[in-house]
């Protein structure tokens, strides 16, 4: 069924008994072209471009909870591509495209917000360093506008300018950046790709990918064995559990990231903030929620769960920009499993094992790279090539060199 006005209009006068399921909840098949392992909104963007981009429809995605359980779900939705290496820039602007036109491409409302995302600078050497990566998304013609003190202020007066520690001095502003509603995404790819014949399995677990003589011939499953000749892991942050099922040790390390959302008050922050002497990010939601967040717990895990030394850390970088919601009531806050590459960009390639083919390291920002990354893996795996916009995103750049280390923190994942 097309959602519009007419059909919204139609089921009012219909008692709104006609809405049928987003989505179905088929049987497996015995046998697919591709299984995608991982419901996630990666795994469900590649399966709607599969059918929609290239024309295959006989595409099961295996999840092994409910759609939007993952990190889609659990994200604080910025979406951005205010990146400054070359390998990164040309991939999250093609995303950023994509999540311009999606809500009419994929009929369904995503509530995406171009409300602006602004960094902040706190010192002369970090307000160096924005012109120097607002000056390199220019060269990809990427807009973006580096503010002064006075520019930031007109735009979020109510920041602490003057912290001892930490006082703003300006901002590097992406206004086409904003937020979407997260799980709205992930339900709009499941039916995107559900109406064009893909099948969505949730409560499936992928337990073991079976190889004979170096080419994948299916996956076992909690619902049996299902034959295939390619398989696209897209597990986010259990990759490297389901990669270890076909004997691959990846450059992969998974650590919980917390998410918080306060009770709801008036209209305060316009825009994506973030701090820029610490990891700290925050915006309003439609519901007049502040949701916001900062960094990972620094020990590696696969529990989904929040605790508190994260939101005692989250808390203090708060205060440090915006002390005024100190008294602000926090509602709910759970944690996410982040796929923490070796230099913080992520892996979308084929393996060396036939018909295996990787998407993952998405760190801090796989939310946003949903689109972008759905389209450049299913180019891959319906056509075995790389596409131009992720041509950096190899997993050999690990053994030769080539890293994207946008954060130059070097090799230690826990760091980007
Ligand atoms: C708290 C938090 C805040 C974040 N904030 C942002 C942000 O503001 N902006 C941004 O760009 N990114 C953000 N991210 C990152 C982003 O959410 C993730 O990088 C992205 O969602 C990962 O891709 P996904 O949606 O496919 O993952 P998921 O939704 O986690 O999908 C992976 C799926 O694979 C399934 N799975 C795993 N193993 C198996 C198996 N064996 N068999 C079958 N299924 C399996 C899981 O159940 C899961 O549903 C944040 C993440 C967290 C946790």
């Amino acid at each position: 069924m097309k959602y519009s006005i007419f059909s919204l209009f139609q089921q009012a006068f219909r008692d709104q008994k006609d809405w049928t399921p987003a989505w179905r909840d088929p049987e497996p098949k015995l046998e697919y072209d591709i299984v995608l392992i991982g419901g996630g909104g990666h795994g469900l963007a590649t399966a709607y471009y599969l059918a929609k981009e290239h024309g295959l429809k006989n595409v099961a995605v295996l999840e092994k909870g409910y759609i939007g359980g993952g990190s889609v779900g659990r994200n604080t939705t910025i979406v951005r591509s205010n990146y400054q290496e070359p390998g990164n820039i040309p991939f999250y602007e093609l995303s950023l495209k994509l999540w311009e036109g999606l809500e009419q491409d994929f009929n369904y409302n995503a509530m995406m917000s171009q409300r602006g995302v602004l960094n902040l600078y706190h010192s002369d050497s970090q307000r160096d360093e924005y012109a120097r990566r607002g000056n390199a998304m220019a060269m990809h013609g990427v807009p973006g506008e580096l503010l002064d003190r006075d520019g930031v202020r007109a735009l979020v007066p109510f920041l602490d300018f003057n912290n001892g520690r930490f006082p703003i001095q300006g901002g590097l502003l992406q206004k086409r950046g904003g937020t979407a509603r997260h799980d709205a995404v992930a339900w709009g790819f499941a039916r995107g790709a559900d109406s064009r014949g893909v099948d969505i399995l949730q409560n499936t677990e992928a337990k073991q990918i079976r190889i004979e003589n170096g080419h994948v011939i299916g996956v076992e499953t909690n619902r049996g064995f299902i034959k295939t000749k390619k398989i696209g892991i897209v597990a986010a942050g259990n990759t490297t559990r389901v990669a270890e099922t076909a004997g691959l040790r990846l450059p992969i390390e998974s650590y919980v990231l917390q998410a918080f959302v306060s009770e709801a008050i008036k209209p305060l922050i316009p825009c994506v903030v973030t701090f820029g002497a610490g990891h700290f990010y925050i915006s309003q939601s439609d519901k007049g929620g502040l949701v916001f967040g900062a960094s990972l717990d620094f020990y590696t895990s696969y529990a989904a769960r929040g605790n508190l030394p994260g939101v005692e850390d989250t808390i203090e970088e708060a205060m440090a920009i915006m002390p005024n919601i100190s008294r602000i009531r926090l509602l709910r806050h759970w944690g996410g499993i982040m796929d923490m590459s070796m230099d913080g960009s992520p892996i979308i390639d084929k393996t060396d094992i036939g018909g295996l083919y990787l998407n993952c390291g998405w760190c801090y920002g796989g939310f946003k790279a949903t689109p972008g990354s759905g389209f450049c893996f299913a180019h891959l795996i319906a056509k075995d090539e790389t596409h131009p916009a992720a041509k950096a995103l190899r997993l050999n750049r690990f053994e030769t060199g080539h890293v994207i280390d946008e954060s130059g923190t070097g090799a230690q994942p826990n760091l980007h």
